[in-house]
């Protein structure tokens, strides 16, 4: 069996929360909590949950834009976690990221031409100013943007337009992997098909690993190859594409999917609404996170003890007492 391109062993992320006139920690808050998956090489493992659940964290951890408080991430064998500057900043090169609001994350200053050369630049891919000219324009094409926007600066795009420069951006450094951290969700729907359609192609074209990060089922519902489900910072389930749309195992998986429209007028789905609001994660319920809301929750079952991630079916994995 080949080996997966990423391992995220059991990552944790927490915050500490101070207060009064010393600045005391007075609680933390618990981002991730436990997350554990793998993603094959060529694979989209799609990551979903509401807002707050702790899933962008997650992307940020694996390419230690923020650092993990333990756990390891391994890519290609090495362990990222581990990694001193200079391993790290030569790692970057194969680990890139998209983010949400590309409006924020290009620097208004530059113009386009020098975001993308930018990273060529950092990482020494570029012979001369012709070579390096000639690589952002090839770029700017292959993300279905053109030469003369080189000279343009970020607010004179649209939305999606942005988030090609984005893309392009990533692309630059001949990466392996990209954690693509909501990268549709700020998009108009008709563009999100597109940008989405953009990402499918170079993955194709360029052999590309995706963790895709969304907060809605629909969005990565076409893209994925698997997909994990995180609540309150842990993974309740993880299962492949088909098998999760068609099987949920899990009531949360089961709610977010009674969500997604059908296309088909004459399919009725019932739509599961969830009682009150994701729980505070500074002081999350105890046991399984999700017993405050879950419809088929066991008293004291559910609120004592933490279910465990446990394959169910071939590659399907569920934390549910109940459920498997
Ligand atoms: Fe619901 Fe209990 Fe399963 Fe949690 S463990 S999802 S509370 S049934």
């Amino acid at each position: 069996m080949t080996e997966p391109l990423l391992k995220v062993n059991n990552l944790v992320k927490n915050y500490a929360i101070t207060g009064g006139l010393l600045a005391r920690e007075v609680g933390r808050v618990h981002a991730v909590d436990g997350v554990s998956f793998e993603i094959k090489a060529g694979e989209t493992l799609g990551l979903v949950g509401e807002s707050g659940c702790g899933k962008s964290t997650t992307g940020r951890c694996i390419l230690r834009l923020i650092e993990p408080t333990a756990g390891e991430v391994w890519f290609e064998g090495k362990n990222v976690t581990a990694l001193g500057h200079d391993a790290l900043t030569a790692l970057r090169r194969d680990m890139q990221i998209i983010f949400q609001d590309p409006y924020a994350s290009l620097n208004p200053r530059m113009t386009v031409g020098a975001i993308i050369a930018e990273a060529l630049i950092i990482h020494g891919l570029a012979k001369s100013k012709a070579d390096l000219d000639g690589r952002v324009v090839e770029l700017l094409e292959t993300v279905g943007l053109r030469a003369e926007h080189m000279s343009r600066y970020p607010h004179e795009f649209s939305g999606g337009q942005r988030q090609r420069i984005g893309i392009a951006r990533a692309l630059a450094v001949e990466p392996k992997l990209i954690v693509c951290d909501e990268p549709v969700s700020a998009l108009d729907v008709s563009v999100q098909a597109q940008v989405i359609n953009l990402l499918e192609d170079l993955q194709e074209k360029f052999s590309l690993t995706y963790l895709f990060i969304a907060h809605d089922l629909s969005v990565v519902e076409h893209i994925s190859t698997r997909v994990a489900v995180m609540y309150l910072g842990r993974v309740v389930e993880i299962a492949r594409a088909r098998d999760l749309y068609t099987t949920p195992l899990h009531p949360y998986t089961e709610a977010l999917l009674s969500a997604v429209p059908i296309p088909d007028p004459k399919v009725k789905r019932k739509r599961i609404m969830l009682q009150g609001d994701v729980p505070n994660p500074i002081n999350p319920p105890s046991g399984c996170h999700f017993h405050t809301r879950c419809p088929i929750r066991e008293l004291p079952r559910c609120s004592a003890s933490a279910p465990p991630l446990r394959e169910t079916a071939d590659g399907h994995w569920v934390a549910c007492h109940l459920r498997g």
